[in-house]
């Protein structure tokens, strides 16, 4: 597998997700990194990002809610560069009605070897690391070869 180097962008952008049960633990955590979140651009799944607003008076892009496609609209983001850090508190106990945007959303965020949290040990641990003030250089896959072979066929 061949990579690139892409600068993470200094000024984060962090997208911010979490299932129902888990919306009060984002919340703590968001309150807690309030001063810390309001230096970049946020981005959430429509109830999460209403929740965040109401409480924290944050200013967050809002999708559409997860099971109406919030899921998928953070993924497209993803693929398209334009999210740095991933918050994505899922519940492992309930099944969700958009199980597999659930599944597609922590799949895209491996494919672009984006940084990841799915539970807030994590979170504290990457939101508090120096290197979030520091360049930063992101490996990325170039799947360009894959795509290459397929032409070849034509
Ligand atoms: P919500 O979506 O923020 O609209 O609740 C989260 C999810 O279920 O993915």
């Amino acid at each position: 597998m061949e990579y690139e180097l892409v600068p993470l962008h200094r000024k984060k952008r962090i997208a911010l997700v979490a299932h129902d049960n888990k919306k009060i633990d984002l919340l703590e955590w968001a309150r807690y990194n309030k001063g810390t979140l309001a230096e970049y651009d946020i981005y959430a799944t429509g109830t999460t990002g209403r929740i965040l607003q109401e409480e924290l008076d944050l200013p967050i892009t809002r999708f559409q809610s997860g099971p109406l496609g919030g899921d998928q609209q953070v993924g497209a983001k993803i693929a398209d560069g334009g999210i740095d850090f991933l918050v994505f508190f899922w519940d492992p106990l309930e099944p969700q009605p958009h199980d597999p945007d659930v599944k597609a959303l922590l799949r895209i965020a491996q494919v672009w070897n984006i940084l990841v949290a799915t539970n807030r040990v994590s979170a504290d641990f990457i939101i508090s690391s120096p290197l979030m003030q520091e360049p930063y250089m992101r490996r990325v896959p170039v799947y360009k070869s894959r795509f290459l072979k397929l032409d070849d066929k034509e």
